[in-house]
């Protein structure tokens, strides 16, 4: 007899303070269930909506086996389709899905992918300061402990060191906000990775995320200003609205383009690859739906010689983040893994979370994902219901940026 859904909930719990969504998936087998990742953090109390009063009706009952056509059945139900809320709900059970799947035949989800390719998920980390000596301190650091590969930033995206500087250049009546100089931050950039590079040389990786913060024009110049300094890859550009500008980057300049933790549709994602303008993918996985699309998407990207770069911040749960490693290990064409690190709140809600252990990242061999949820400690950890603030991201005179 098929085992079949019997229930599904969402689990909101903040561990680190950042709102985190898990989705359970309960089977009619007693003690057989599966944990996704459907974490939206911004919006997180909307998908745990979506999860109770949508996903759950149309699929319980359902063939646990079937996650191929539970996908396609959840991501046509609405309709209208490939949006963000819509998708983490349905990343959550998809991800349950591969997690009970991996349960039923004692295998861990890499295996189910194809088994592995490599023993643990490269790493890089974040180091980031408001100046440059600390900046280079946390580099320092992060080398001791056998990272390879550093993203780094001064003074948060956008470089918000300067936004003392700021006051004077707004306009009376200037709206509050997380305020950022476009010129100040570009000229910030190459001052970074000048001390970086004089500092440390060239056994060292680095990157540098953008976060959309630049016109396009300014974002080309930018990553041809860098060239000297040998980035690993120069990350989000570019705002998914100007897509088409990869091209023009791409003729411009040879610094490695990262793209796509902000993209919800396919159509987004698809002709960067084909038309190979960018050389690494970096969506959030629950963002596009989960693993299921995940998968596919790093098969397709295999054939234009793109590699994987999943999204893997704070706002990724660890149960998340132990699908992206599963992908990570199993993938051929894996890039690197964006790694936040958890605190012991997360251990401890979350007993499973894979290990970073000198720059890789190494999932456990449990059945399924390998990670599970204390309940009960989760609810010790409530999710605020405050609006994020940085995303209101304002230029001098006051104009609202792409965040
Ligand atoms: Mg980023």
């Amino acid at each position: 007899m098929a085992v079949t859904i019997k229930d599904i909930y969402p689990i909101c719990t903040a561990p680190e303070g950042i709102p985190l969504v898990i989705v359970k998936v309960v089977t009619s087998e007693p003690g057989l269930y599966g944990i996704g990742c459907a974490t939206y953090t911004q919006r997180w109390m909307t998908v745990a909506h979506a999860v109770t009063n949508y996903m759950k009706p149309l699929l319980v009952g359902k063939d646990v086996t079937r996650i191929e056509d539970i996908w396609q059945m959840s991501m046509v139900s609405a309709y209208w389709r490939n949006g963000p809320v819509l998708n983490n709900a349905i990343s959550g059970v998809d991800e349950a899905l591969w997690d009970i799947k991996g349960k039923m035949a004692n295998m861990p989800v890499y295996d189910l992918l194809g088994g592995k390719v490599r023993e643990a998920a490269r790493v890089y980390r974040h180091a980031d300061g408001r100046t440059l000596e600390e900046v280079g301190d946390k580099v320092q650091a992060f080398m001791e402990d056998g990272v390879q590969v550093i993203r780094i930033q001064h003074g948060g995206y956008g470089g918000n060191a300067y936004e003392q500087a700021l006051e004077s250049m707004r306009p009376d009546g200037a709206c509050t906000g997380a305020y950022y100089d476009p010129l100040g931050y570009q000229l910030s950039v190459t001052k970074l990775f000048d001390y970086m590079r004089n500092r440390f040389g060239f056994n060292v990786e680095f990157c540098h995320d953008v976060h959309e913060h630049l016109d396009p024009i300014e974002s080309v110049r930018l990553a041809k200003e860098l060239e000297p300094y040998r980035l690993f890859f120069y990350e989000d550009s570019l705002a998914p609205e100007q897509n088409e500008w990869f091209e023009i980057m791409r003729r411009q300049t040879h610094t490695p383009i990262a793209m796509g933790e902000l993209f919800n549709n396919p159509r987004e994602i698809t002709p960067l690859i084909a038309n190979k303008l960018i050389d690494y993918i970096r969506c959030h996985v629950s963002q596009i739906g989960g693993i299921t699309p995940a998968k596919k998407l790093a098969n397709m990207a295999e054939a234009f010689s793109v590699r994987t770069a999943w999204h893997g911040p704070g706002d990724t749960s660890p149960v998340g983040h132990a699908a992206d490693i599963h992908l990570d290990v199993s993938s051929w064409n894996f890039g690197i893994q964006e790694w936040a690190g958890f605190k012991q709140a997360s251990l401890d809600v979350f007993p499973g979370c894979p290990e970073l252990r000198k720059g890789y990242v190494y999932p456990n061999s449990n059945p399924g994902l390998g990670i599970d949820i204390d309940e009960e400690l989760a609810k010790k950890f409530p999710c605020s219901e405050k609006l994020p603030q940085w995303t209101n991201c304002r230029r001098p005179d006051g104009t609202l940026n792409r965040p």
